[in-house]
């Protein structure tokens, strides 16, 4: 089965002045359809950095990335970005939420930035993450599992092949935390990859299979 998300020997470098860090080297790893992945590892271990990467956020300086067989590394940014729009969530801790826009138009400009026919129907997707009493609120107005939830219907606004989530859960409550972490669940049983950096034990215990990172490296 060809993964969702694939990525090979990745490397990134980062330089200032005279300190440089090798953040990521030579990552490879795969996370097929279907399958919850939990990314551990110590602060500083390079889970932001590799997220980026394979968001097409970051570009590695060595290595390769795919998403759904496209090659998302050492791509125009344009391409990057049609990628990242059509294929992939985003939900990562500072949320993908725009101030002056209710959660519904949220939403609708996520499906709007990716141009495509199949959208999934907005009030729909806010009822199925419960959501929907919501959709008319701006982001200020929400609580933290609100907020989750909102960045989460943003995130799945195009129907995408992987998500990847950075520290999604890192200044929820325990109950909030449970009840994305049940969401993503649902949401891998539907067929979607899902990688989630995080250094929440409970978040490795809901994932199907936990990959550690240390000192850029898989252990
Ligand atoms: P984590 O998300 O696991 O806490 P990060 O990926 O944020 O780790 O960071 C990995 C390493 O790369 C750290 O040593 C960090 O200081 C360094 N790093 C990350 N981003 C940059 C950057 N833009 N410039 C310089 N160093 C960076
Ligand atoms: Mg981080």
């Amino acid at each position: 089965m060809t993964a969702a998300l694939h990525a090979e020997s990745l490397y990134r470098f980062f330089r200032a002045g005279d300190e440089e860090t090798l953040a990521l080297r030579g990552v490879s790893l795969e996370v097929h359809p279907g399958q919850f992945v939990a990314l551990v590892g110590p602060s500083g271990s390079g889970k932001s950095t590799l997220m980026s990467c394979l968001a097409g956020i970051d570009e590695p300086d060595g290595g390769t990335v795919r998403i759904t067989d496209h090659r998302m590394s050492h791509q125009s940014e344009p391409v990057r970005a049609e990628l990242r729009a059509r294929r992939i969530g985003l939900l990562f801790q500072s949320a993908n939420l725009i101030g002056h826009l209710s959660v519904r138009d949220n939403v609708r400009l996520a499906q709007r930035l990716a141009r495509r026919r199949d959208r999934p129907d907005v009030p729909e997707l806010l009822t199925s993450l419960g959501i929907a009493a919501r959709s008319g609120a701006y982001p200020g107005q929400l609580s933290g599992g609100e907020t989750a939830r909102a960045g989460l219907a943003v995130a799945l606004a195009n129907r995408p092949a992987v998500l990847l989530a950075d520290e999604p859960t890192g200044e929820l409550d325990e109950g909030t935390e449970q009840h994305v972490l049940q969401l993503f669940s649902a949401l891998a049983a539907t067929g979607v990859a899902i990688l989630v950096a995080s250094h929440s034990p409970a978040v490795a215990a809901a994932a199907d299979r936990i990959i550690t990172i240390t000192d850029g490296a898989l252990t």
